[in-house]
């Protein structure tokens, strides 16, 4: 393994997962205690209007410190989450957590949509909307407060019984957007049919929107594509002003990145609403 840092800090490791390295093995029995011992957090970033500048929600991002390893990237210990059944223990505590923190700013009068990352494996757990109800009535949350974030492959993997627990969590008021939308395999015939609100493009093809042609291309498209469905647009990834003008000059809605800060703690986002509203 090669040890490296990536832009926030963690560790990462190249090349791809090896489920049998002794740091994985580990890792992996650790991350079912790393609830209970309180070592995951979630950061927001700010999704912002392109128009006006104005706050529209944020993104939950579920973070993991390590009392040895440091931050460790979601990209890691989610699909390791998925493999070891945890997948389930820690979606529901991302939920239980963000709807108290959605709870607790709608109290202040914010009028917050927060996001929620769903995974592969969630999407295909009939029990999932049970779930989220009883989560979202013991917090006094909205679902129409809530915006879930799944991935086209996560749907494809078996279209049929995403379809049902979407279908579902449509019906009880929940958001529904598509993430990292051009990265997976997606049949527009599906996405036609699907309740969804939103689009999120990914970042990929946003960092690099005003070097490569080919970016900007792919980038104007879909958000035609969204609008043409009826849908709202996401861009992911905006790190610079300029990148900004040109998502406002394709009429993107909403933009989301280090231009307008790096998902930072629950406790931090008043101060950074204050500044910024
Ligand atoms: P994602 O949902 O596509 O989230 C966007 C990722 O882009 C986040 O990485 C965010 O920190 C990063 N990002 C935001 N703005 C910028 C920017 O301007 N430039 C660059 N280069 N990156 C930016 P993060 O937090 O490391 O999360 C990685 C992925 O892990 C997420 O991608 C999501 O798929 C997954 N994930 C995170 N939290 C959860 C969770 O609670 N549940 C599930 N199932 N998956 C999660
Ligand atoms: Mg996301
Ligand atoms: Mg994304
Ligand atoms: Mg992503």
């Amino acid at each position: 393994f090669v040890a490296g840092q990536s832009h926030e800090g963690y560790t990462t490791y190249a090349p791809s997962y090896d489920d049998h390295s002794p740091r994985r093995l580990t890792l992996m029995s650790e991350l079912r205690q790393a609830i209970e011992k309180e070592q995951l957090h979630i950061y927001y970033q700010p999704k912002v209007s392109v128009a006006t500048g104005q706050v529209y929600g944020a993104e939950a991002l579920v973070r993991w410190q390590h009392p040895k390893h440091g931050f460790i990237s979601p990209d890691e210990f989610i699909p390791m989450a998925e493999r070891t059944r945890v997948i389930k223990h820690l979606t529901s505590w991302v939920l239980k957590q963000s709807f108290k923190h959605c709870a607790e700013w709608r109290k202040r009068g914010w009028e917050l949509t927060i996001s929620v990352n769903l995974s592969a494996k969630d999407l295909h757990d009939p029990e999932l909307p049970d779930v989220m109800a009883g989560v979202a009535a013991a917090a006094n949350i909205k679902p129409g407060w809530m915006m879930l974030e799944i991935t086209e492959s996560s749907i494809m993997t078996d279209p049929e019984r995403a379809m049902e627990v979407i279908q579902r969590l449509h019906e009880m008021g929940y958001k529904l957007s598509i993430d990292d939308f051009g990265t997976g395999y997606s049949s527009l015939a599906y996405l036609k049919r699907m309740p969804l609100t939103e689009l999120k493009i990914d970042k990929s093809f946003v960092v690099d929107l005003l070097k490569s042609e080919n970016d900007a291309v792919i980038v104007k498209a879909t958000i035609n594509l969204a609008h043409n469905l009826g849908l709202q647009v996401t861009a992911e990834g905006v790190e610079t002003q300029d990148v900004m003008d040109k998502l406002s000059s394709y009429q993107c809605d909403l933009a989301q990145g280090y231009l307008f800060s790096k998902p930072m703690p629950f406790e931090d986002f008043g101060a950074w609403l204050a500044a910024n509203r």
